[in-house]
C-alpha cells in the first residue's frame, strides 16, 4: 500500500513521525503553508517559514524516503492581520519554485471582508501561475463558509477541477461534489471526520475526486490516520485498487496539475518492499 498524504504540517512533527509514516507506507506528502500557533508580527516571519518549506523540510522528509511538496499562501486566519497582508506581494516569487504544487491553504476562518479579499486575490494568483488551489473550510459555520468559498471560486473564474476544497464533512460534501471541485477530508483522532465516517462517505459518493489527509499539526492529531482509513476501506470491502485510487492516484492527479510533482527521483527502494512504481500522473 502506498500513501500520499495531501495535507500535513510536518513542521510541527518529529522525526519519529516521519519514521512511522515511512514504515506504514507514506511515500509522498503535501505540506500547506499555515499559521504558526502564535501570530506572526511581520512579513519576514513568512519568508523564513516559506524557505523552510521548500528547503529544510523536504530534506528532513528525504531522510525517510518521503517526497515532500508544499503549497504557499497567506492563511485565512492571518489574512485579517494588517501586519501580514504584505506577504501577498512576496507570494509570486515562491509560486515559481520547484516543490510548490499549489496556492494554499487559503479560504475562510471567520468569513470577514479581509478574508474575502485575500481568498479572491490568491485564487487569481493560482490562475496566473497555472497552479491548483487548496482551500480550507472554516471550523465554525462550515456550510455557509463552503457555499461562500464556491461562490468566490466561480467569481474568480478558476477552473473547478483545479480547486481542492478541504476539511469537508457529511454536510458539505454534496455542495463541493456538485461544484466540480475536488473534495478533501481530514481524519482526526477525536473530532470531525473519523475513518468509519470517511468509509461511509466513500460508499455513498464513490472514490472520484476525493482526497483523504491527516492534517496533522501541533494539535491533537495523528499522521497515520490516512493508513487507518485505508485499512477501514479494505475492511468495508473496498478493493486494493479503490484504496490506491483514493490514497495515491487522486492526490497525484490533483497536484500533478502543477507539473511539479517529483515522485521518481531517489526512490526509497532499500527501505520499502515493492515500491518501484512511484511515477504518477496517469
Ligand atoms: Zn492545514
Amino acid at each position: 500500500m502506498r500513501i500520499f498524504d495531501p495535507h500535513i504540517h510536518m513542521t510541527s512533527r518529529t522525526t519519529d513521525d516521519y519514521e512511522r509514516m515511512a514504515d506504514a507506507g507514506v511515500r509522498a506528502l503535501v505540506e500547506p503553508a499555515f499559521w504558526l500557533g502564535q501570530p506572526r508580527t511581520s512579513v519576514g516571519s513568512f519568508v523564513d517559514y516559506f524557505d523552510s518549506l521548500i528547503g529544510w523540510e523536504p530534506f528532513r522528509a528525504s531522510q525517510f524516503g518521503i517526497r515532500h511538496h508544499c503549497t504557499i499562501a497567506l492563511n485565512p486566519k492571518e489574512a485579517n492581520d494588517p501586519r501580514c497582508r504584505e506577504v501577498l506581494d512576496v507570494l509570486p516569487r515562491y509560486l515559481l519554485k520547484d516543490g510548490v504544487v499549489a496556492v494554499g491553504e487559503i479560504g475562510y476562518d471567520s468569513m470577514t471582508p479581509a478574508e474575502d479579499e485575500a481568498l479572491a486575490a490568491q485564487l487569481a494568483l493560482a490562475v496566473d501561475h497555472e497552479l491548483p488551489a487548496l482551500v480550507h473550510t472554516p471550523h465554525r459555520d462550515k456550510a455557509a463558509g463552503t457555499r461562500r468559498t464556491l461562490d468566490v471560486v466561480k467569481e474568480v473564474g478558476i477552473d473547478a477541477r483545479r480547486v481542492l476544497v478541504d476539511h469537508l464533512n457529511e454536510v458539505t460534501v454534496g455542495l463541493v461534489r456538485d461544484s466540480g471541485c475536488w473534495m478533501g477530508f481530514s481524519i482526526y483522532p477525536d473530532t470531525k471526520m473519523s475513518p468509519p465516517r470517511m468509509v461511509e462517505i466513500l460508499k455513498r459518493y464513490g472514490t472520484e475526486r476525493i482526497l483523504v489527509n491527516s492534517a496533522a499539526d501541533w494539535g491533537r492529531s495523528d499522521p497515520l490516520l490516512t493508513v487507518a482509513t485505508a485499512q477501514a476501506m479494505r475492511d468495508a470491502g473496498f478493493t486494493a485498487d479503490d484504496v490506491d485510487r483514493v490514497m495515491w492516484r487522486n492526490p497525484v492527479e490533483f497536484f500533478g496539475q502543477s507539473g511539479r510533482l517529483e515522485l521518481t527521483a531517489d526512490p526509497p527502494a532499500a527501505t520499502f518492499a515493492g515500491s518501484s512504481i512511484l511515477r504518477g500522473g496517469d
